[in-house]
């Protein structure tokens, strides 16, 4: 089984003491506690959802990894309500290029970047190892968290900005309905937690 967790940060079963497991069962109620008040939800509910989708050792399963802070989280019912509240034809900041990218994910903006020693089209990824820099948005879409308990990362909707003045926008118009099956197609598509990877 694969992990987010460098190796050094996965514990096992031998090097669990008993204070340690009662901090963990605390770490997990203080968990449980700040999701059920984010989806106004008894906590015990939100125990039993996510210990219903638990397939691996608890100290691995609920790490922020999984279950990060939810400050600054961004909220909506579904999809749908999401699409009220962005409007996805503006587009998305790629945190790298800082460029309009079309995805959410995976920068498409066509500009060139230094990376790697080369020059190549910028193509960051809201997935990978180091995310969005701390710029993108997370996302929980409340009616189905506790069928599927994720919180996204996606780069940050232009839409969204409270200054639209910055630098490098999108020279040309997004074509809203390609944006559209764009996002359909990968935002929010109904992932396991990443450590089940
Ligand atoms: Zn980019």
């Amino acid at each position: 089984m694969g992990s987010l967790l460098k190796k050094n940060e996965m514990i096992t079963v031998e090097d669990i003491t008993d204070s340690e497991r009662d901090s963990w069962i605390e770490e997990i109620a203080s968990i449980c506690e700040s999701y059920g008040k984010f989806l106004a939800l008894d906590p015990m509910l939100v125990f039993e959802a996510l210990e219903s989708k638990r397939t691996f050792w608890y100290p691995n399963y609920y790490h922020k990894a999984n279950f990060p802070d939810l400050e600054g989280v961004f909220k909506a019912r579904d999809i749908n309500d999401l699409l009220k509240k962005i409007d996805i034809s503006q587009g998305f900041r790629c945190p790298f290029c800082k460029a309009v990218s079309k995805s959410p994910y995976k920068c498409d903006s066509g500009i060139e970047v230094e990376r790697g020693g080369g020059i190549i089209k910028c193509n960051w990824k809201s997935y990978g190892l180091f995310n969005t820099l701390g710029r993108g948005l997370r996302i929980m879409l409340t009616d189905n968290f506790l069928n599927n308990p994720f919180v996204d990362e996606i780069f940050y909707p232009v839409s969204l900005e409270t200054n639209n003045a910055r630098p490098n926008q999108f020279p040309g118009k997004i074509d809203a309905q390609r944006a559209k099956t764009i996002i359909l197609n990968g935002l929010f598509r109904n992932r396991s937690p990443k450590t089940l990877k």
